[in-house]
């Protein structure tokens, strides 16, 4: 499968629609899900182009993996849920088509502000 440019995410990426910014550094760029499934829901997607986890893991530099992994635990300490001072979240990717993933850009959501639940609905 081949990288859609036209994703929604690849969108907020050249800054075509907008977001609710969160974060933003080389590698990742953070944003509220615009349809929070808990108190606190953020997205965070690496700014190169892989379609999902597998795709960035088989493909994505050193640097940049490094980079989605550092910026995750950095959003969560700016939002107050890290582990680290606060109370903890879930970190969650969908991955294609068995995952549940709808837009094909890969993204982790991180879910928290409040206890977060089963693991499997
Ligand atoms: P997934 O099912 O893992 O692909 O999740 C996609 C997520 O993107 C959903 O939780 C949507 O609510 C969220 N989403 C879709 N469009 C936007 C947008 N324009 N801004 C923020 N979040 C979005």
């Amino acid at each position: 499968m081949k990288y859609d440019d036209n994703n929604i995410f690849a969108k907020i990426l050249r800054g075509e629609i907008p977001c609710n910014k969160i974060y933003e550094d080389d590698y990742v760029l953070s944003f509220y899900d615009i349809n929070p499934q808990k108190k606190i829901h953020a997205l965070v997607i690496p700014k190169g182009k892989y379609i999902d986890l597998d795709d960035f893991n088989s493909n994505a530099s050193n640097d940049e993996i490094v980079g989605l992994m550092k910026g995750i635990t950095t959003v969560s300490k700016k939002l107050g849920i890290s582990s680290i001072g606060g109370k903890g979240y879930r970190a969650l990717a969908n991955i294609s088509d068995y995952g549940g993933q709808e837009v094909p850009h890969l993204h982790f959501h991180l879910f928290g502000g409040e206890k977060v639940g089963k693991m499997v609905l």
